[in-house]
């Protein structure tokens, strides 16, 4: 255990190890496993600490793109920032209306069926560090993809990547 520093309040602060709601991925169902944090007693403030933020991004990624239920909004827009494209053009990409794709991101329209394929070929093809995976997730995950739009959470191992679903 080592000593740092809150973040919010400036006060000394512990490193513990434990498990992190990593909503700054920009999804809200997104546990990190496994991870060092700084947690302050005095504020209740904790900052984790990511060694790996792009293994942990190609992870959550991957994740995302073989999930077995349909993209909702937060998931779209996550797999749009991964390939670092604006609304403009990713709407360009999937040859839709810009309004189409900010009502699938703000889950006022529902995704299509063959529209969450195309998305999730786009982030396969295009994303960095996937491209290797394209037979594998194409032959393995796009066939258990089901109908419902169930949410589901995604925990990620922080020090083996691995990630599963509940
Ligand atoms: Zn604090």
């Amino acid at each position: 255990m080592s000593n740092a520093e809150c973040s919010a309040c400036g006060a000394p602060a512990r490193v513990i190890c434990g498990n992190y709601e990593f909503v700054e991925s920009g999804l809200n169902r997104v546990t990190l496993q496994g991870i060092e944090l700084i947690d302050c007693d005095k504020c209740g403030n904790q900052d984790p600490i990511i060694p790996h933020v792009n293994d942990l991004m190609r992870a959550l990624a991957r994740a995302v793109v073989c999930q077995p239920y349909r993209l909702q909004g937060q998931e779209v827009r996550f797999l749009r920032k991964y390939l670092g494209m604006n609304g403009e053009a990713f709407a360009r990409l999937l040859h839709i209306d810009k309004t189409t794709l900010s009502k699938w991101e703000n889950d006022r329209q529902e995704v299509g069926e063959q529209s969450d394929r195309l998305i999730r070929m786009y982030a396969l093809v295009l994303g960095e560090g996937l491209q290797q995976e394209q037979r594998q997730v194409v032959q393995d995950c796009f066939p258990r993809i089901g109908d419902s739009t169930r949410s589901v959470r995604v925990w990620i191992n922080s020090s083996t990547m691995a990630y599963s679903y509940a």
